[in-house]
């Protein structure tokens, strides 16, 4: 014990008379907080080492088990949380940066909720999304800026490379290495059956996967790990990571206890190494530079793949957006700082970047003054939470949406927020063969698409109270939107009215 034990952070609350020392506990916790004590004849536990994940409360076959966070906490101070004493102490005995998972939990402001959306009254009636048709399909790519008509008058039709969506929402990049192979399984066969697309993320991609391609996003990061020719053939789309939300003008950072296996033969790195992606892409400084790697890439694939360029949502977004819409991306990915990591070091999680609902605002009003907006489709991500953050998002400007916590969260993750140790106790972010097989990939998929089935009939439901029968005539319809409780510059930078006006 050091000089700055405190009281732990949750308390696991055993009821003993339901408690039939079953031993499921022991069994299920990874981070080996209960065992059965021989002497006492009854299960004991050490709660330091509870990370508070429920997958204990959830198995317990008696709801014998409760973990409540600790009463216990230092004198009342509103300038010294017990969090910022907490981690104080923890750098003291380690002398290392804090490391923490999922996405920034800090109180910031979520602009979703404190915009409010429109509904059809009297005239322009609503429409019903059960007896009348209504588009949810989306086509991500450089659109004409008009017509064209070839030499016998007949009209063009040949557009540059597109992504067709049965709906606005996709899942987020999360690598094979910092997700499980179950999960991403669970990924891969959502997306293909609902007719969206899933992202491998910068880990590569597992061989089985392959049949997947149609359906898959190839990402294109920095330590360019598993990346080669039939890769980037694979996928329906490629997408070069500048930036996340989560950890902007940082790299990334799987530990070498992570490479293992099917991991390290997918990245194409030996097993033990630490894969390592640095901050910068070192071959792009400038938007020419980004421009070669754009049409690299594009070369490579015989011009028949969008090109994707994801970038964290930072200060100066706007112009950030507009140089990439001339680089000749095909589609911007921007990744609000809410959005979530298997690893982040903490004050820059918690720290940098800024909301996606300013920066997506921002983006679309630029594109538009600058007549380039028809040039790019804008993805939006970084705390996609339901249906609405979905139907606002588009008003706001956003073709489509990447979703990734709301994601794991139906595989049944229950955002204990320490994927970092790589001991997820609900086989997500993990490679411990033991703890994987506890997601099984025909339930995750299921699931994933029952919650993607959800929020497409929400968004009908939303959209038909509106009088809209289409995403495309929502995209970017700001008048359907309204404002509570924001002060005028922010109204201003998302080009929105007050409610009441
Ligand atoms: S870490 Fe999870 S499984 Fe282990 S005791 Fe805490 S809540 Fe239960
Ligand atoms: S993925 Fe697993 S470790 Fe990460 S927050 Fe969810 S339950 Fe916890």
């Amino acid at each position: 014990m050091g000089v700055e034990f405190i009281y732990p952070e949750f308390e696991v609350i055993r009821n003993e008379a339901r408690c039939i020392a079953c031993r499921v506990c022991e069994r299920q916790c990874a981070n080996e907080v209960h065992a059965y004590s021989e002497a006492r004849g009854l299960m004991i536990s050490d709660e330091s080492k509870c990370v508070n994940c429920q997958r204990c409360v959830s198995l317990c076959p008696t709801r014998a088990l409760k973990i409540v966070k600790s009463d216990c906490v230092l004198r009342e101070n509103a300038n010294w949380q017990n969090d910022t004493i907490r981690e104080i102490y923890k750098q003291a005995s380690s002398g290392g940066v804090l490391l923490s998972s999922m996405g920034n939990p800090k109180p910031l402001p979520v602009y979703w909720d404190k915009i409010l959306i429109n509904a059809s009254q009297v005239t322009n009636p609503p429409i019903d999304p059960l007896r009348e048709p209504m588009e949810t399909k989306v086509f991500l790519g450089k659109k004409p800026e008009k017509i064209h008509r070839n030499a016998d008058g007949n009209l063009d039709c040949a557009l540059p490379p597109q992504i067709e969506l049965s709906m606005p929402v996709m899942f987020s990049a999360m690598s094979y290495g910092s997700i499980s192979y179950n999960a991403h399984a669970s990924l891969a066969r959502a997306a293909s059956a609902l007719g969206i697309l899933y992202n491998t993320g910068e880990g590569g991609l597992h061989e089985d996967f392959y049949r997947y391609g149609p359906h898959t996003i190839v990402q294109v990061a920095s330590g360019r790990f598993g990346v080669h020719e039939d890769y980037l053939e694979a996928g329906a789309a490629i997408e070069i990571k500048m930036g996340q939300g989560a950890k902007p003008g940082i790299g990334g950072h799987l530990p070498g206890a992570k490479i293992v296996g099917d991991v390290s033969r997918t990245r194409m790195i030996p097993e033990g190494t630490d894969a390592i992606s640095p901050a910068p892409h070192h071959d792009i400084y400038s938007i020419e530079d980004l421009r070669q790697l754009v049409y690299s890439l594009k070369e490579a694939t015989a011009y028949r793949k969008p090109v994707i360029v994801k970038v964290a949502a930072v200060h100066n977004i706007a112009a950030i957006a507009s140089g990439i819409a001339r680089s000749g991306a095909d589609i911007i990915a921007i990744d609000g700082f809410r959005g979530g990591t298997g690893a982040a070091p903490t004050r820059i999680r918690d720290n940098v970047g800024i909301p996606i609902e300013l920066a997506l605002a921002a983006v679309d009003q630029r594109l538009r003054d600058e007549g380039i907006r028809n040039n790019v489709s804008l993805v939006v991500g970084g705390s996609i939470r339901c249906a609405s953050d979905v139907v606002k998002a588009i008003a706001l400007g956003a073709d489509a949406c990447y979703i990734a916590t709301a994601a794991v969260l139906a595989l049944g993750c229950h955002l204990c927020r320490t994927c970092h140790t790589g001991k997820c106790n609900w086989g997500i972010a993990t490679q411990q063969p033991d703890l994987v097989k506890r997601l099984n990939p025909d339930i995750g998929s299921e699931r994933l698409i029952n919650l993607m089935t959800a929020w497409r009939h929400e968004i009908m439901e939303l959209m038909g109270g509106m009088g809209i029968n289409s995403i495309e005539a929502l995209r970017g319809n700001r008048l359907m939107l309204r404002g509570v409780g924001l002060n005028e510059k922010e109204l201003e930078i998302l080009g929105i009215s007050h409610a009441g006006e």
